[in-house]
């Protein structure tokens, strides 16, 4: 079952592979692609009272999912939001490929129609977007009404956390070309790492290294590699003094062995790339405070969460490449 409707899905999408707003065999910057759905997301908004940054919230936490999950179709439109047959159709309707908002309404569908068009069509951008604002507005336009809605909608709270998190993120910088990164260290100051993802590790019992080590001299400043959220900051005895910071594409960049942290900083606290977050340390194997016990370094983490579980990759080549770009980017200047 859940085969054949992939396949009708695929079909869909070869058909009508894109939404009217593009034109074919013009491929579109991603800067273009934002554009295009900042315009979407401000459309809704003059609609439905629901600020743009939720709309574009939701649809970044989805479509990253959609990158890194199998079981769903890769992002083929501006918007990624997903609805399968089901919960667009409704679970007891017997046309799962309904475009008939009345219909889809008396069987409690998602289906909307947000162009006007009289159909509530799953490959549309605005349709999609509609079918998430009726969701929400069932609940509120209210920030609090937004996160039940929310919680209603995907029964988790990490995912609520993320959503909320890019909230914050596109709010205060008013675009979504968010992807700029640093070097976590400033590369004026002398430093060395080399790729040991996957080495063995034997301090407290037998572990993988899920990182990069950068050794650097103790107090060297470290610096947020990313427009992100804070997600955790404090004590872990592997890590000692270290910072969690998530980023727009969910994945979550680690930084441990910290000297210290930048004053003020806060859980919660929207960082961009190069700013100041603590030091280069050697704290950590032991009690809060422990530190000394090896040479002084960072260790840089890189995790990626799929909307139940997070795992570790490899560091090294983003690090290699943003050190590229930074570079790249010094010498223009
Ligand atoms: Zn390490």
């Amino acid at each position: 079952m859940k085969k054949i409707s992939f396949l009708i899905l695929l079909t869909v999408l070869i058909l009508f592979p894109l939404s009217d707003s593009i034109q074919a065999n013009e491929p579109l910057t991603d800067e273009q692609r934002n554009q295009i759905r900042k315009e979407l997301f401000q459309k809704m908004q003059a609609a439905t009272n629901i600020p743009w940054y939720y709309f574009a919230a939701i649809d970044q936490y989805e479509r990253n999912l959609r990158f890194v999950r199998k079981d769903l179709p890769k992002p083929q439109m501006e918007i990624s939001i997903h609805f399968s047959e089901e919960k667009w159709a409704g679970i007891l309707n017997p046309n799962k490929q309904d475009t008939n908002p009345m219909t889809i309404a008396f069987f409690n569908g998602f289906g909307s129609d947000g162009n006007g068009d009289g159909k509530a069509d799953r490959t549309n951008n605005e349709d999609i977007l509609a079918a998430m604002a009726n969701h929400i507005l069932k609940f509120g336009t209210e920030d609090e009404h937004i996160r039940m809605a929310l919680w209603n909608y995907y029964r988790r709270d990490k995912a609520v956390g993320i959503i909320i998190g890019n909230t914050k993120i596109y709010k205060q910088y008013q675009t979504l070309n968010l992807n700029e990164k640093s070097f976590p260290l400033p590369l004026q100051h002398d430093y060395s790492y080399k790729n040991t993802w996957g080495d063995a590790r034997g301090w407290g019992g037998r572990r993988i290294h899920e990182g990069t080590d950068i050794f650097a001299d103790y107090g060297v400043p470290v610096r947020s590699t990313c427009y992100g959220i804070i997600e955790m900051k404090g004590w872990n005895r592997y890590g000692g003094w270290r910072i969690g910071i998530r980023d727009i594409n969910n994945t979550y960049h680690y930084f441990a062995h910290l000297s210290g942290f930048a004053k003020d900083l806060k859980v919660g606290q929207v960082v961009e790339p190069g700013m100041l977050i603590g030091g280069v340390g050697s704290t950590g194997y032991g009690p809060p405070g422990t530190s000394g016990k090896f040479p002084p370094h960072l260790h840089f983490g890189m995790y990626k969460d799929n909307g139940s579980t997070e795992w570790s990759f490899d560091p090294f080549p983003h690090l290699k490449q943003w050190e590229r770009q930074e570079k790249l980017k010094n010498r223009n200047k």
